[in-house]
């Protein structure tokens, strides 16, 4: 087993969240560990959207530029290792220990995991997830312009169809499992009935219903489960918002002194759910750094 290193902050998370805090960390020259075990939310995706400067740049060219970066940074650190546990230490400071059983001392914690999403149950629909099917209509409507789009599930549909409007050709609503959705603007159509599977055709989805009808549509929205990627909430005894996600404050900082939080995992309490964006994990990973470094600097008075 290695010799446990001290450095000041380890970040656990390679997207957007942990480049940006590793950044941000290496730009008043403190020691900091990136810990990445390479799996991302957007994956899937080919071009990442709503990202000013990157309106369209893969998000695997949007890493790689950001660790080109990082590089120049002498006092960070980028390891391609999951962590397996973080444990706080008597004295302060954390524990960290990888799946190799390799070991860093740290005096503090950023947390950048991101979520799981959990897709309905429909054969086929994985395969398509961050191409035609997707959640997020300021992520991917525009590619559909004009076309006829799908909604999944009747929860969000009178939402989603109302931002969704001025870009599609026409909407249709697949309520699957659901009764059919109460409020939806006019002209919005309604499918009932379960779908049981769905596969791509050109550029287009198709969706089978379980009476052998079929809908096609150019995209299709639908709302994951998502849960934490990690288990650090969980063994830090975090808080946790209703969403599942961390509580985090205004300086991303969590309800444990030296945890801090950013990007899809955390949000504050005045949200209902995690503001999911590059962007925003890029703020509150920068967040949550701040909130990091001001801990250590009250910790040397
Ligand atoms: C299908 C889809 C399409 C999207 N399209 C867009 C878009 O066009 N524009 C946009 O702005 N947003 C988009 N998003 C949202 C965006 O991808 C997320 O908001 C963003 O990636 C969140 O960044 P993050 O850093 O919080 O998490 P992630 O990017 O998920 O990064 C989490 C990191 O933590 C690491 N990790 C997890 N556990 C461990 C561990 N135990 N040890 C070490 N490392 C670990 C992972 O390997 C990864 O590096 C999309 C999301 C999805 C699902």
């Amino acid at each position: 087993m290695d010799t446990p290193h001290a450095i000041d902050v380890a970040v656990i998370g390679g997207g957007p969240a942990g480049l940006q805090a590793a950044l941000t960390i290496g730009r008043v020259h403190r020691r900091a560990t990136l810990f990445d075990d390479g799996r991302y939310r957007n994956a899937t995706v080919a071009h990442m959207h709503n990202v000013v400067t990157h309106d369209g740049t893969p998000p695997a060219e949007f890493r790689a530029t950001a660790r080109a970066q990082l590089a120049a940074y002498a006092t960070v650190d980028v390891r391609e290792e999951r962590v397996e546990t973080v444990a706080p230490l008597d004295g302060g400071g954390f524990l960290l220990t990888g799946g190799s059983g390799h070991e860093v001392v740290a005096a503090a914690v950023v947390l950048a995991t991101g979520l799981r999403d959990e897709l309905p149950g429909i054969e086929g629909l994985d395969a398509l997830w961050g191409d035609l099917v997707a959640a997020c209509p300021f992520c991917h409507g525009h590619e559909a312009a004009g076309r006829r789009v799908g909604i999944l599930g009747s929860a969000a549909a009178p939402h989603l169809s109302r931002i969704l409007g001025p870009v599609a050709g026409s909407l249709v609503v697949l309520p699957h499992e659901d009764e059919a959705p109460d409020g939806l603007p006019d002209g919005v159509a309604v499918a009932p009935g379960r779908v049981e599977r769905a596969h791509r055709d050109g550029d287009e989805v198709v969706l089978t219903l379980a009476d052998g009808r079929e809908e096609r549509v150019a995209a299709l929205f639908v709302a994951p489960r998502f849960t934490q990627s990690a288990p650090f909430a969980a063994q830090l005894g975090l808080e946790l918002n209703p969403s599942g996600c961390i509580r985090v404050d205004e300086l991303g900082r969590t309800s444990v002194a030296g945890v801090s939080a950013g990007g899809d995992l955390a949000h504050q309490a005045a949200l209902p759910m995690p503001m999911v964006s590059v962007v925003q994990a890029m703020a509150g990973g920068q967040l949550a750094a701040s909130g990091a470094l001001m801990g250590l600097l009250s910790a040397a008075h």
